[in-house]
């Protein structure tokens, strides 16, 4: 979504947004209720996140995750700062002058950590995008969603470095791609292509920048890979970027890592801490959350934090350094953050503490603080931005018999369903059944499963799965079975999924298991069936040598498409974001008239079909 922050279409956001930092900012750590009244700018970061299913990178080498064990037995840890540098001389920048960043490496997003860099290009597109070593392509991925169209270059020093959200291709490799295109008939791809098939040198441009993709404005999504298939900050590898401002905390919260209910529904009770307050708690075991943000050259793009520390008494407890990480682990990102208070608030609380079932490397030390009664702990976090600029936040914890134990938050009863993480667990209703697979949950977790009688437009019973945010580390998978009344329809049935927040329903899938409709759903929440019967409205907006249709399908999206001119299939683009599927015509098509016919299907199979006359 940072990338939303370059695009024209929305200015409008931009200035709510700053507004909102220019709130935060003031607010963030004065307000002890501000999280609750004020809408958090990361709340507008969140729905990038749905919009940005950036692809989790596929073909990677499997390789146990990489954990590094805590040094026993030491309290005191190295304070965080960046590693070494690597190859700094070896790599070239992607793009011609400074780099200002949209988005770092490691960043937080929706089950994800932010595998790159984003760089920005000043709101548009079309700029000139360069190999930055040596090297052949080795793999060119065209899709509506994810990276868009991405190319990989393999350099001999063993790294890929990898190019997002492109708008075209360059020479020939975009010659291959419009001759595989035409050869499979499809404009979706992915080619793993043979070694030295294309060869570039450092410098050579090799495509444009774009927008296609999971992508919400017009940026570069910059990667390097290295021998093993882990993704590494880029920063690391010599590339240099604008940095002038320093990092900012946001705010910071206090965790009992002890309450009874966080063993079966993984929610500590915790408290937000006012900077140079004392904070009386009962002794026991606690934790330190932290909310920050990170600002490169302006405020337009609020930028992840990759090196943090939390001291206490002076001593160095706990650190993390985001610098590298395998796709396999991005889901963690799920422990590495407070999930329940972002999935009920959209703010992010990074746990400066190590919790139970967190597999990722990025931690020295355990960061869980002994508060005995009496005692006082002065605490520390310190924000470290790549530059090595620093921001603090500093709070007392006094050890109290007396003290209230810090509230849980509004959390209500899940249910009753014991799901573990070492099994596969079934839950169900009547015209349900949900699995959640062994490996799915970090801890025991109680669900439950419930259906009300089918509403509006829904054809089946609305299935409700809660605690539906848990997270999962797996897809579970939902089945609904299918209504007698429909049973003639089947292929017509899709699966929705009903956000009760925004009261708006989205497409999830669904196909026929039997007598059953069945989809895979990475959050649990609340389902029904519905019948899609009508075929994607398709609307012509140019008729030329450049085509031009604005496609768009109520319930299931837009499925497949095929356009043939003169009885011959023609490379078209579909553009999901804009609604838009496009292309021009080959130079073979001269002037007179031409037959068009397009048929667009939706994901249930229906099928709209348009022909025209092209006069050209
Ligand atoms: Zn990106």
């Amino acid at each position: 979504m940072k990338k939303n922050t370059q695009g024209i279409l929305v200015i409008a956001g931009v200035l709510a947004v700053l507004l909102l930092i220019v709130l935060m900012r003031d607010q963030s750590r004065t307000t002890e209720t501000g999280e609750t009244t004020t809408p958090d700018s990361d709340s507008v970061v969140q729905t990038t996140d749905t919009v940005l299913k950036e692809e989790e990178a596929v073909k990677l080498v499997e390789e146990p995750s990489d954990v590094r064990d805590e040094e026993p037995g030491s309290s005191e840890v190295a304070s965080a700062s960046p590693g070494k540098m690597r190859y700094t001389q070896y790599y070239g920048h992607p793009l011609d002058g400074p780099l200002y960043l949209s988005g770092t490496f490691g960043e937080l997003r929706g089950n994800h950590f932010h595998a790159g860099l984003d760089i920005r290009t000043g709101g548009v597109e079309g700029k000139q995008i360069r190999s930055v070593a040596d090297g052949y392509v080795s793999r060119i991925k065209v899709s509506t969603g994810g990276y868009g169209k991405a190319l990989y270059i393999q350099h001999p020093n063993g790294t890929t470095s990898v190019y997002g959200h492109l708008q075209k291709f360059s020479g020939s490799i975009q010659d291959a791609v419009i001759k595989k295109q035409y050869g499979m008939k499809k404009y979706e791809f992915d080619w793993y292509v043979p070694a030295g098939k294309l060869k570039v040198t450092k410098g050579q441009i090799v495509a444009l920048s774009g927008n296609t993709g999971g992508s919400g404005g017009p940026h570069l999504h910059f990667e390097i890979r290295d021998k093993r298939g882990r993704t590494v900050n880029p920063l690391l590898y010599g590339i240099q970027v604008k940095d002038e401002i320093n990092p900012f905390v946001k705010s910071c919260r206090l965790y009992h890592l002890e309450a009874k209910r966080y063993e079966d529904y993984g929610i500590y009770g915790s408290k937000r801490v006012k900077e140079n307050s004392t904070t009386e708690v009962k002794p026991g075991s606690y934790g330190v959350g932290v909310s920050w943000v990170d600002y490169f050259s302006d405020k337009l793009n609020r930028l992840g934090i990759n090196y943090a520390e939390l001291k206490v008494n002076g001593s160095t407890v706990f650190t993390q350094r985001i610098e590298d990480f395998t796709f396999d682990q991005g889901r963690y990102i799920n422990m590495h953050i407070d999930y329940w208070r972002y999935s009920e608030t959209g703010i992010r609380y990074v746990k400066m503490f190590k919790d139970r079932g967190n597999a990722l490397h990025f931690y020295k030390g355990n960061g869980s603080i002994q508060v005995k009664p009496g005692e006082t702990y002065s605490i520390e976090l310190v924000a470290t931005d790549f530059s090595g600029k620093t921001d603090k936040f500093g709070f007392t914890i006094k050890g109290s018999e007396q003290a209230t134990a810090l509230a849980e938050g509004g959390l209500q009863m899940a249910g009753n369903t014991k799901c573990t993480p070492g099994r596969d667990n079934h839950l169900g209703t009547t015209n349900s059944k949900i699995t959640i697979p062994k490996g799915a949950l970090y801890r025991t977790t109680y669900f439950s499963a419930s259906e009300t009688p089918s509403t509006g437009k829904a054809v089946s019973p609305m299935i409700r799965v809660k605690h539906s945010n848990a997270p999962l580390h797996k897809s579970a998978r939902v089945s609904i079975k299918i209504p007698d009344e429909v049973k003639n329809r089947k292929s017509q049935l899709v699966m929705m999924k009903y956000n009760p927040k925004t009261r708006n329903s989205s497409y999830e899938g669904g196909t026929v298991s039997g007598s059953y409709i069945t989809e895979t759903t990475k959050s649990l929440g609340m389902f029904f069936l519905t019948l899609d019967t009508v075929g994607p409205k398709v609307t012509p907006l140019k008729l030329g040598k450049y085509l031009s249709f604005r496609v768009d399908d109520l319930t299931s999206e837009i499925g497949s498409y095929s356009c043939y001119v003169d009885g011959k299939w023609v490379l078209l683009e579909h553009e999901p974001k804009s609604k838009k599927i496009f292309g021009i015509l080959p130079a073979s098509y001269k002037t007179g008239s031409h037959d068009l016919v397009l048929k667009v299907k939706d994901n249930a199979g229906n099928e709209t079909q348009i022909k025209k006359t092209l006069n050209l």
